[in-house]
C-alpha cells in the first residue's frame, strides 16, 4: 500500500474511532484553560481537573490569581507534580498578562510562548481549543501513536508536529490532536500496547518491527 493513500486511511479510522475525541480538561474561558494546560506536565487530566475545580474558585482571573501568595498556591497544586515551578510560573503569568496583555490570553502561539511555563504544547493546545486555531499539540500520546503508526517519523515532538501538519488536512489538525490522545490513552498506552484489540493493527510500523523481533 502506498504510503500517501495509508496515511489517508489512518486518519479517517481515527476519525471514525474516535468521533468523540475532545479535550478532557475542564475550562470555561481561555485563562482557565492555559492554567489547566501548564498544570497538566506530568499530571494526568483528572488530577488537574481536580485541583482547578477549587483553584479557580479563588482564581480563575488574571487578576485574583496575581493576589495569591505563592505559599498560598503551592498548596492549592501541591498535589500536581513539579509544583513549585508551577506555582511560580502561573503567579509570574498572571502579572504580565495584566501588565502586557489588558488581562487577556493571547490568541497566538508566538505571544503565548513568552508566558512563564508556556512551551509549544500548551500554547498550541490553547490556540487550537479556546480560539479554535487548527493546532497539533505533540504531546506524549500524539508523540508516541503518530510514530507507531508511521504518520510520522521523528525523533522529537518539533519534527513530528511538523510532519503531521504535512500529512494531515489542516482543519483536521486538532481533531487528530484529540483523536491520537484517545488512541494512546485507551489503547496504545506506552508500555504494553493493547494491539490484539486495536482497530490499527493492518497499518501499524510498530507492530510489524514487533513482529519481525519475536
Ligand atoms: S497495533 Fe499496537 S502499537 Fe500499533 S497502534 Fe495499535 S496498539 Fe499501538
Amino acid at each position: 500500500m502506498r504510503a500517501t493513500k495509508k496515511r489517508k486511511e489512518i486518519i479517517e479510522l481515527l476519525k471514525k474511532e474516535y468521533w468523540d475525541a475532545k479535550a478532557e480538561l475542564d475550562f470555561t474561558t481561555p485563562f482557565e484553560l492555559l492554567v489547566a494546560t501548564i498544570l497538566s506536565a506530568q499530571a494526568t487530566d483528572v488530577q488537574v481537573n481536580k485541583v482547578t475545580k477549587e483553584l479557580f474558585k479563588i482564581a480563575g482571573t488574571p487578576e485574583t490569581m496575581a493576589l495569591m501568595s505563592v505559599n498560598d498556591m503551592e498548596n492549592s497544586i501541591k498535589s500536581i507534580g513539579l509544583y513549585k515551578n508551577k506555582a511560580k510560573n502561573l503567579l509570574a503569568m498572571s502579572k504580565i498578562l495584566i501588565e502586557d496583555y489588558n488581562s487577556l490570553v493571547p490568541d497566538s502561539i508566538e505571544e503565548l510562548i513568552k508566558l512563564p511555563g508556556v512551551g509549544r504544547k500548551t500554547a498550541n493546545v490553547v490556540v487550537s481549543n479556546a480560539f479554535g486555531v487548527p493546532a497539533i499539540a505533540v504531546d506524549t500520546h500524539v508523540f508516541r501513536v503518530s510514530n507507531r503508526l508511521g504518520l510520522a517519523d521523528a525523533n522529537n515532538v518539533f519534527e513530528t508536529e511538523k510532519q503531521l501538519m504535512q500529512v494531515i488536512e489542516r482543519p483536521d489538525w486538532t481533531m487528530m490532536h484529540h483523536c491520537l490522545i484517545f488512541h494512546g490513552r485507551r489503547i496504545c498506552k506506552a508500555r504494553n500496547p493493547l494491539c490484539d484489540i486495536c482497530a490499527f493493527k493492518e497499518y501499524c510500523k510498530y507492530l510489524k518491527i514487533l513482529s519481525k523481533k519475536i
